[in-house]
């Protein structure tokens, strides 16, 4: 039988996760884990890279961000779910393949540029930052993995990866598949404000949020600005309301929503009020199933221990074979 896939993708526990982590990820990962050995993990070290002076916020969103992904369909009998500080081998491998990382790969890194540009309220100019991307390669190659989950944007950032897989091979062999980029098709999701869905905005609608809160949020939110007035055409493709739509309603409904914003023929109103009919039973069913499992804190304890002890005997196989490369087993 030919081995399946094995998808690995992490995120950071940073906050409750909302709409735009729903459709940017998690609908995706729901969606593999029906055809390949996916491991999806909390990247507290991550979070620490930038959220050092703030790592109080990393254990307590930890929890909700595993009962959001059960909530949202990852099925812990299909994908292994785990935390990846409890698993000591990332720091090992880090640490090794630290040794042979050029640095100056790393700091042309696209997002390395990027992200020193764009968070400025902290100091960033940090060994443990600039080496994130040797962590994130260790994340991924230790559970040998073939394809990992990125969006288009995210491309360089595997191929670095590569090429640290690359480099191995050159002076210890391969024990590492050079993992492929899946591309996937990840939702625009607007905030409220009519950016980025994000937490550092304030803008997010969180999964599961009540009733009259989302209603609120999106009774407010921002549309195209080109609908200044009523008779004014707009676009769906440059609202967020629009983008909401394409992910929760239905297509006779995203087709009334094309034709009515770019002729003017419906109001913001009329389309946020039939957004509301999808997207308030869709939250509803979020939060039943959220609170269902926020009661059972054991169960949710439970899960995640064990795929953290799957995780840790996938990866000490793998670290038995990099040290026995290595010469230093
Ligand atoms: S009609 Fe709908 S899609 Fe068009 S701008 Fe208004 S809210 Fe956005």
């Amino acid at each position: 039988m030919t081995p399946r896939p094995i998808v690995v993708s992490g995120m950071r526990p940073t906050g409750r996760l909302h709409l735009g982590h729903l459709h940017g990820a998690l609908a995706n990962w729901v969606r593999l884990q029906e055809e390949n050995d996916c491991f999806f993990f909390s990247a507290d070290w991550h979070a620490l890279t930038t959220s050092y002076d703030r790592t109080e916020v990393i254990k307590t969103s930890e929890r909700e961000m595993f009962v959001d992904f059960v909530a949202a369909g990852i099925d812990p009998h299909k994908a292994t779910l785990f935390v990846q500080s409890q698993v000591k081998q990332h720091a090992e491998l880090f640490l090794l393949l630290g040794m042979i990382t050029p640095l100056g790969w790393l700091e042309r890194s696209p997002s390395y540029k990027e992200m020193r540009e764009n968070i400025t309220d902290r100091d960033l100019a940090l060994y443990g930052f600039l080496g994130y991307p040797v962590l994130m390669t260790a994340d991924i190659i230790l559970y040998k993995a073939t394809r990992v989950p990125v969006g288009a944007d995210q491309v360089s950032h595997l191929e670095l990866c590569r090429e640290i897989v690359r480099r191995f091979a050159f002076h210890y062999g391969e024990v590492f598949p050079e993992p492929q980029p899946l591309l996937t098709q990840a939702a625009k999701i607007l905030g409220t404000d009519g950016r980025k869905m994000s937490k550092s905005y304030g803008n997010t609608i969180d999964l599961g949020e009540s009733a009259e809160s989302t209603r609120t949020k999106i009774m407010g939110a921002v549309t195209d600005p080109a609908r200044k007035r009523r008779q004014d055409p707009g676009n769906p493709e440059v609202c967020g309301i629009g983008h909401l739509h394409k992910v929760t309603s239905d297509a006779e409904t995203n087709a009334w929503v094309d034709q009515g914003c770019r002729s003017a023929g419906i109001g913001c109103v009329d389309c946020k009020k039939r957004l509301l009919e999808k997207l308030l039973p869709a939250q509803e069913q979020m939060r039943a199933r959220r609170e269902a499992l926020l009661a059972r804190p054991r169960d949710v304890d439970d899960i995640v221990e064990l795929g953290t002890r799957k995780a840790r005997e996938a990866a000490e196989r793998t670290m038995v074979q990099v040290r026995q490369a290595m010469k230093i087993g």
